[in-house]
């Protein structure tokens, strides 16, 4: 596809219409896109378009409304299978987000698979999503979940990963670009890994396929979920891409209309890929609003807005570096825009609302990621997560916020 060889962030700026409001006075500084991004306007006017004129259920083609809406659905699918490189569009399974993908994985892959004593090997900075859903396995099943520690500066060790792995290993299950971090984990050695040893690799997505395209045929990876508004799509839509072979050997997830081929009163045969998967009415505008989320971001051109990323991530390390009162964790080199920090004597939630007042939207807390905080040997961080549509000032002013900020606390 060809695209623009510059990235004009004040044009990116000037289609995010939320991007140009006040917070108590101050120009708006959003530094929360790694919990959820913006929306451009290319993605609100589909929003309309697909519920002002060609709305109906999907699925149902004997109306031209109908027809229209389960094309544009489908259109959807072929541009995350394009995003992620899958290998056909029915092994993107439409979810309501990274959360429901990974459970679907849970459920329908390792719950009939694993027994007790079988283990599940998982990063201390997983996110939540990626860890609950494996708790209620151990719970239930008696798997062990074997836990792999981080360098100090915040890498995957993959000394203790391939420690951790063994013949009862049955999943890996981890995080592509860590949430709180912004490192980057390598899938493809991973999957080497723990396919030598027959396991399966559930990777979460949810923040690498935000800032670039995903191979995921290429990295081996067996699942792979992301979320569509962290991409500057809409909430409520997720994917869940799967190898096809482990797709059509797993049995529904949920059950309802759509999934099926036919259903008596005493038997019952379900669809194929991807419908197996969906049942119900599907999140129908999202999943649309979230291709042409996607095609935005194309049309923009993904290397130009990783170079960008990267300028903003070297300006905001060298500036964040420079202050005495934060601490910075996982501080590497290769990274996403993604900072979290500390300030010596304030606890974090009272940072962010110092923050605020100054209009700069940081996010404090766990993150969803409480084994990563201990890892830390903290309860909390801040988290400053830059995104396409900002900018050197941006960091200028976060910076400059925090030194105020600190003045508050000494
Ligand atoms: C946001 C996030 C999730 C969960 O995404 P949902 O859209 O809330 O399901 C999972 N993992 C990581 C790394 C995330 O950043």
């Amino acid at each position: 596809m060809s695209h623009p060889t510059v990235f004009d962030v004040d044009a990116v700026r000037a289609d995010f219409p939320i991007l140009a409001q006040k917070i108590h006075g101050k120009p708006l500084t959003y530094l929360d896109s790694a919990a959820s991004a913006q929306k451009p306007r290319q993605v609100l006017d589909r929003l309309m378009q697909a519920y002002s004129e060609d709305y109906a259920n999907v699925h149902r083609g004997l109306h031209t409304l109908a027809n229209r809406s389960t094309e544009a659905y489908e259109n959807a699918r072929e541009i995350v299978a394009r995003h992620l490189n899958a290998e056909a569009p029915e092994q993107i399974i439409f979810t309501r987000s990274s959360t429901e993908a990974i459970n679907l994985v849970a459920q329908a892959y390792a719950r009939p698979r694993v027994q007790e004593g079988d283990e599940i090997v998982l990063s201390v900075m997983e996110h939540h999503s990626n860890i609950v859903p494996w708790h209620q396995l151990r719970e239930e099943k008696g798997v062990v979940l074997k836990w792999v520690e981080l360098t100090p500066d915040g890498q995957l060790d993959m000394d203790a990963l391939e420690a951790a792995l063994s013949p009862r290993t049955k999943i890996v299950a981890v995080v592509h670009m860590s949430n709180v971090l912004g490192t980057v984990t390598p899938i493809a050695d991973i999957a080497r890994l723990a396919h030598e040893r027959g396991a399966v690799v559930m990777v979460d997505g949810s923040q690498f396929a935000a800032h670039g395209p995903v191979d995921v045929q290429a990295l081996g990876a067996d699942f792979y979920a992301c979320t569509g508004h962290k991409i500057y799509g809409p909430s409520g839509i997720g994917a869940l891409y799967g190898k096809r072979e482990l797709l059509e050997a797993m049995p529904p997830f949920m059950g309802g209309g759509e999934m099926i081929a036919s259903v008596g009163r005493d038997e019952i045969t379900y669809a194929g890929l991807p419908n197996r998967f969906e049942p119900g009415t599907p999140p129908i505008a999202q999943a649309i609003g979230l291709g042409a989320a996607i095609e935005y971001v194309n049309g923009l051109g993904w290397d130009n807005v990783q170079a960008h990323e990267a300028t903003l991530r070297d300006y905001a390390r060298e500036r964040l570096r420079g202050i005495n009162a934060i601490t910075l964790y996982g501080d590497t080199r290769e990274k996403a825009p993604v900072f979290a920090f500390s300030m010596a004597g304030a606890h974090p939630h009272d940072v962010a609302t110092i923050l605020d007042r100054e209009g700069i939207a940081i996010r404090a807390g766990a993150h969803c990621a409480e084994p990563l905080m201990d890892f830390f040997g903290v309860t909390a961080t801040c988290r400053a997560s830059f995104a396409m549509y900002n900018t050197t000032e941006d960091v200028d002013r976060l910076a400059a916020a925090i030194e105020k900020a600190h003045s508050f606390f000494v």
